[in-house]
């Protein structure tokens, strides 16, 4: 998917703050973040919600998910927890139409949904 921003970072073409990598799962820091710790973790193939790809390809949604834990524990989450976060669709405010796991995390977070008013 060319015109899709983060297929656009597994292919190289947009530089990424890589925190992991596996060859079929991709970490990297938000460039926006909302806490003291704040990666995204991708599938390199492109899928667009998080369900259907467990539809599809559990195992990869499975590798995604291993990735995320193996992301907060390499950046010291692990004892104090973590928030692993998919947003979907227009009210779900994903922005990026590529499955994506927000981990969030280093400091104590508020309530998991704030409503824009
Ligand atoms: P979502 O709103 O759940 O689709 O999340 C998309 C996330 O991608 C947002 O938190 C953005 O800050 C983040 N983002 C957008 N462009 C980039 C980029 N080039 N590198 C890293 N993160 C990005
Ligand atoms: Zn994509």
């Amino acid at each position: 998917m060319s015109d899709c921003l983060f297929c656009r970072i597994v292919a190289g073409e947009i530089p990424a703050d890589t925190v992991y990598e596996t060859g079929t799962v991709l970490a990297f820091r938000d460039i926006q973040p909302r806490a003291a710790v704040h990666v995204l973790v991708i599938p390199r193939a492109h899928h667009e919600v998080l369900a259907e790809l467990a539809a599809v390809d559990a195992p990869l949604l499975a590798e995604v998910v291993a990735a995320a834990g193996e992301v907060a524990r390499l950046e010291g989450l692990h004892e104090n927890g973590y928030r692993l976060v998919s947003n979907v669709g227009r009210d779900g405010g994903q922005e990026v139409a590529h499955v994506h796991l927000h981990v969030l995390g280093g400091e104590r977070l508020g309530p998991v949904a704030v409503p824009l008013s």
